[in-house]
């Protein structure tokens, strides 16, 4: 084949994404074990279909502005955070609604959280406890001041409030001094 007549094999070009131009580079590859390191900022998405299973009826419950824990039929052993299946006997759970109206079981104050939630912090943390439930559950509470935790805090009376807006997230709920 002629040398004229060789097409040229390419890739499309695209500008989306992260483009840099005249990236440095040494004319001693030598010099390349000091350089800094390329640090980039990129957006990054994924749709992704994610099954809540058994816990449905939860999501559905903040939805609809209630709180569900569930208890074991055979034992009665009551889950503030539930579960369908009894961790001591096995036997299967039923659904029930939980009281607004709960105490601190204790609280820590997050200084540092993950993505999502890192800029929201200081933010205090409460495991909630209702008298005849067995476990307890994690909820944000709000309309307290982060920077002045206080063990009065333990036992403070707190009401449970949901957002309109479900996201069907535990952040849904959130409790406030009641
Ligand atoms: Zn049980």
């Amino acid at each position: 084949m002629a040398e004229q007549e060789k097409k040229r094999i390419k890739l499309p070009e695209t500008d989306e994404g992260t483009v840099l131009f005249n990236v440095p580079f040494p004319t001693d590859l030598k010099d390349l074990k000091g350089m800094a390191p390329i640090i980039i900022k990129q957006p990054y998405h994924i749709d992704y279909i994610h099954s809540y299973g058994q816990d449905s009826p939860f999501f559905a419950g903040l939805a609809n502005g209630k709180l569900l824990g569930t208890r074991c039929g055979p034992c009665k052993y009551t889950y503030g955070t539930p579960r369908l299946h009894c961790m001591y006997c096995g036997g299967e759970c039923d659904w029930v609604e939980l009281p607004k109206e709960a105490a601190v079981h204790t609280f820590t104050v997050c200084h540092y959280g993950s993505e999502e939630f890192l800029k929201e912090t200081p933010f205090v943390l409460i495991l909630v406890e209702w008298p005849g439930v067995d476990t307890l559950f994690l909820a944000r509470l709000m309309g307290v001041d982060p920077a002045k935790p206080s063990l009065d805090w333990v036992g403070m009376k707190v009401r449970a409030q949901f957002k309109r807006l479900s996201k069907f997230k535990p952040t849904d709920i959130y409790f406030v001094p009641a």
